[in-house]
């Protein structure tokens, strides 16, 4: 009788069609305190719904309440009631005590006799079951004894009751909590080293298993664990990323997703490609400079870094350029690989006349000459082109030798330093000049097939500095092609005698004359 005492949770299955699988199973007793009953065992009583008959169970002065049902069982524990019946396979069974105090509680129909007592009549006096005390009733049964569908316990060595359900004690494993489950329904967190429920767990990126509470989901959709040193915010939208997912923006020392980088990390989208040819965009300029009937032009390019604080502005106005609205129609925003991915951009002018030129400048500068540095170091160049229709080889190479041998002053106009683009290149003999070089990283660079380029001057985004340099490349040509020999190329003064006499030229005089 005193094994009965540990019985703590009573499960009552449906279909007596599994009897076969519990008994097999079951143990006489069972250490966990659980009972298995077959719901049928109380059927046979015609036990009324609604009653609580149905919600509470009773063995051995113990009462246990409906705490669980499924289709398949319903679940009993312990629980202080005053209801008491019992069905019982009495094979399995060593006694059952029925409280006096409640015996009438409940009056069961049981083949056509009423009764108090849980269980048959006729079972119980045919098998001379016995009270025992004055109590309670206490039946005892003996061992040969058959009645009833089911009761029994299981071993619980070998089984385990699962959630209403009888597992292989090998098939199961137990969580960090202690809670024996299903091993299907677990997982092994490497990490941890803890098994827990799959259904609070997430599987990571590498295949790992951790509990929801300590995995992160990155914006991207992937999961990894909170404690992943790889998994960082965007600087951005302040979301999660792997590492490995952002873009590293160098300019603000700031990395971003994707999409946020498109919004921090390149703001200037409408920057045409390096190659673009500003004349298919906006043409040519003024037709009015001839030199001996040939309509001369002149270009350039300037290198300019952008405010990053503008930059939205900026790009507003770059895509005006390559539409020629808002009377942005002289030149095109591009990228240049030498300057800053970001912000960098060149704008390239048309060909135009040094009137016009200074025009557009002004224009130029007043409306994004603010969203602009006005200079961005020695990286940035100014690069001034003279159409050379007009200039045979020979000139040429006079103008570059002019521009080696005054390299200094011209550098002094042009703002900065020899640099590793455009060194001078001192051609000592006549005969040697006569040859020329025609390195493209020349200060004057002569090869290009339309034009004599100069790339000597610094970028600086000002109309004074521009325009100067303009007058520079400008005068040079006609200076040379026409004032100049061999014999006094050396000869600066009669360069700036002759400057003086044009004054389209003044600006640039003007400088020389107040050094
Ligand atoms: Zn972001």
């Amino acid at each position: 009788m005193s094994s009965l005492n540990n019985i703590r949770s009573i499960l009552v299955i449906k279909d007596k069609n599994d009897h076969a699988l519990y008994i097999s199973q079951f143990a006489e007793y069972m250490k966990s305190g659980f009972l298995v009953v077959n719901e049928s065992a109380f059927l046979q009583f015609d036990i009324v719904e609604n009653t609580t008959f149905r919600n509470v169970f009773s063995i051995e002065n113990k009462s246990f309440k409906r705490t669980d049902d499924t289709s398949e069982f319903s679940l009993y524990s312990e629980l202080p009631t005053h209801i008491s019946i019992s069905a019982y396979n009495v094979k399995y069974t060593k006694g059952f005590i029925q409280h006096r105090e409640y015996r009438n509680d409940v009056t069961f129909d049981f083949n056509g006799e009423d009764t108090t007592l849980p269980l048959p009549v006729g079972y119980v006096y045919d098998e001379a079951l016995e009270c025992l005390d004055s109590e309670n009733n206490e039946f005892c049964f003996n061992n040969e004894t058959k009645f009833s569908y089911s009761c029994g316990y299981y071993d619980s060595e070998k089984m385990v009751v699962i959630e209403h359900c009888l597992y292989d004690i090998d098939c199961t494993v137990t969580l960090e909590n202690g809670r024996i489950v299903y091993e299907d329904d677990a997982v092994w967190c490497e990490e941890i080293e803890e098994y827990h429920l799959e259904s609070v767990c997430t599987r990571l990126e590498n295949g790992e298993w951790l509990p929801d509470n300590q995995v992160i989901r990155t914006s991207n959709g992937c999961y990894y664990s909170a404690n992943d040193s790889d998994i960082t915010t965007c600087n951005g939208c302040d979301e999660n990323f792997h590492y490995e997912d952002l873009t590293y923006n160098e300019h603000d020392d700031c990395s971003y997703c994707e999409n946020c980088y498109e919004e921090h990390g390149n703001k200037l989208k409408n920057r045409l490609c390096y190659s673009t040819n500003v004349i298919n965009y906006h043409g040519f300029g003024d037709y009015q400079n001839k030199i001996n009937g040939k309509l001369v032009y002149i270009g350039f390019e300037l290198e300019c870094l952008a405010d990053e604080s503008e930059v939205e502005e900026l790009d507003e106005n770059l895509k005006d350029m390559q539409h020629g609205r808002c009377n942005f129609e002289y030149c095109v925003p591009t990228m240049d690989g030498s300057l800053d991915d970001n912000y960098g951009v060149e704008f390239i002018f048309k060909p135009d006349s040094l009137e016009n030129h200074s025009e557009n400048l002004k224009h130029f500068i007043d409306n994004i000459g603010s969203q602009l540095y006005k200079t961005a170091g020695d990286g940035y160049g100014l690069h001034v082109h003279i159409s050379n229709n007009f200039l045979s080889d020979f000139d040429k190479i006079k103008i570059q030798n002019f521009a080696s041998i005054h390299d200094a002053k011209l550098r002094f106009v042009g703002g900065r330093d020899a640099t590793n683009y455009q060194p001078k290149k001192m051609l000592g003999k006549t005969a040697d000049m006569k040859k020329g070089n025609a390195n493209k990283y020349q200060a004057v660079n002569i090869s290009p097939t339309s034009t004599i380029e100069f790339r000597f001057p610094v970028s600086l985004v000002d109309h004074g500095h521009i325009m100067r340099n303009l007058q520079l490349a400008y005068s040079i040509c006609l200076y040379v092609k026409y004032r100049c020999n061999y014999a006094n190329i050396n000869d600066f003064s009669l360069y700036l005698k002759w400057l003086k006499t044009d004054k389209q030229f003044k600006l640039l005089y003007d400088y020389f004359d107040n050094l």
